[in-house]
């Protein structure tokens, strides 16, 4: 273990130094969100203490400074995601409101009756309902790839249900239920192939490993800050400019027209026509700082040690007995999905916080896919950039005092 380059950055992380129930935290609930550096809480407060004013509207100093800050997080999402253009970058609430931007926009002015939408069996639900709400109101269809027993996307099948219906393709980058990196590139040329575009949801990516819209050539990109060691509430949609330029507004307001009259009303070029209103800046100016705080460490070496500690803690869970991982794909972030013989994932995750171990349990809003595997749900332990070989070891030790409480442990 040595020989690997491992990243020591918990001393970044506050909350990581407070007790729960008397126990050092161990926090594995990385997929839901993430913990937060200082340096992402220090910018926030900053902006309010020096800089807050509204944006793109003041004439005064203190108006300019906010908007350059704003646009300045703008072209640090540009940089993360590789797009060509910042024009190209839209600040939404996080990855739920990138897609229903998308859907709502584009999908209602771009798609008809017959029309088709492939997701996979893997997604989450906001790249499901979305979709489901879109066909009920234009009349497409929403058709389903499946997912193999080791949890990949049926390559196969996904080629042949493209058709020249098909208008949309929407996958997630890494699948927040089973860890699965799926191949977003050959997914995206292969829809090219018979004219669809491709949405990516980005939320389980961005903060685990080098993404690049342009090598993926992806339509259009979602994510959120939060899951990115920033603040909740803000995140940003990539959509390609070509597109993004002709799709109508779908929030109307402050700050996204050119003209407003009681006739009617002109809109703003993009991004601003999509960014109606007061928008979330303390949130973005965050955001900001914490894609610096990964571009600093390099999502290279973050990549790196997620991938010590997914094998050491994979290795290790195989030893318990009566362990069943979910999503065995050779192609994972470190997300470790699973259920154990004789204890209930709620059970489990209750035992396990008791330890200060703290990880998630249920569907991970994805109930298709634990129907596909029939089971009501998983315990999961999702592994961040600021977890040690000592979290493994804590994530280990706590199973086993589970199974020892529900005498499913070894014998002897
Ligand atoms: N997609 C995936 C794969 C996710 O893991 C999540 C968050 N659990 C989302 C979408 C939704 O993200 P948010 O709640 O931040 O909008």
């Amino acid at each position: 273990a040595s020989a690997v380059a491992t990243l020591d950055c918990v001393a970044d992380f506050p909350i990581l130094a407070r007790p729960v129930k008397g126990k050092r935290l161990v926090y594995l609930d990385n997929g839901a969100t993430t913990q937060k550096p200082s340096s992402v809480i220090e910018a926030e407060t900053r902006y309010y203490e020096q800089s807050n004013a509204n944006i793109h509207r003041g004439v005064h100093w203190l108006s300019q400074h906010a908007t350059d800050l704003y646009e300045q997080g703008r072209e640090r999402v540009r940089q993360l995601l590789n797009a060509a253009r910042s024009e190209e970058i839209v600040f939404t609430r996080g990855t739920t409101e990138a897609i229903n931007l998308v859907a709502s926009s584009w999908g209602r002015s771009a798609l008809k009756t017959g029309d088709e939408i492939l997701i996979t069996g893997m997604e989450h639900h906001s790249n499901i309902v979305p979709w489901q709400m879109l066909c009920e109101q234009t009349g497409a269809l929403l058709k389903v790839v499946p997912v193999t027993d080791s949890g990949e996307v049926e390559l196969d099948q996904f080629r042949s249900m493209l058709n020249e219906r098909t208008r949309l393709v929407a996958v997630a980058h890494v699948s927040n239920a089973l860890g699965t990196v799926n191949p977003v590139a050959e997914i995206t040329q292969l829809a090219h192939a018979v004219g669809a575009k491709v949405l990516i949801d980005g939320a389980q990516a961005v903060a685990h490993q080098v993404v690049d819209v342009q090598a993926i050539d992806c339509d259009f990109y979602a994510f959120s800050a939060h899951k990115l060691y920033g603040p909740t509430g803000i995140g940003a949609l990539y959509a390609r400019y070509d597109i993004l330029k002709d799709m109508p507004p779908w929030q109307g307001g402050g700050d996204m027209i050119y003209t407003v009259s009681f006739e009617g009303s002109t809109y703003a070029d993009v991004p601003q026509r999509f960014e109606a209103g007061t928008p979330n800046i303390a949130g973005v100016v965050g955001m900001d700082a914490a894609i610096q705080y990964v571009q600093q460490l390099g999502l290279e070496r973050i990549a790196a040690h997620e991938q010590f500690l997914l094998d050491l803690a994979t290795a290790q869970l195989a030893e318990l007995p009566g362990m069943r991982l979910i999503g065995t794909s050779a192609h994972k972030a470190a997300i470790l999905s699973f259920v154990v013989e004789g204890i209930h994932p709620h059970d489990l995750g209750t035992i396990l916080d008791t330890e200060g171990v703290a990880i998630r349990a249920g569907h991970h809003c994805a109930m298709p896919l634990m129907t596909r595997f029939g089971i009501p749900g998983t315990a999961r332990a999702a592994f961040a950039l600021y977890n040690t070989a000592d979290d493994v070891t804590a994530l280990v030790a706590a199973l086993k005092i589970a199974q020892k409480m529900f005498g499913t442990g070894p014998r002897g």
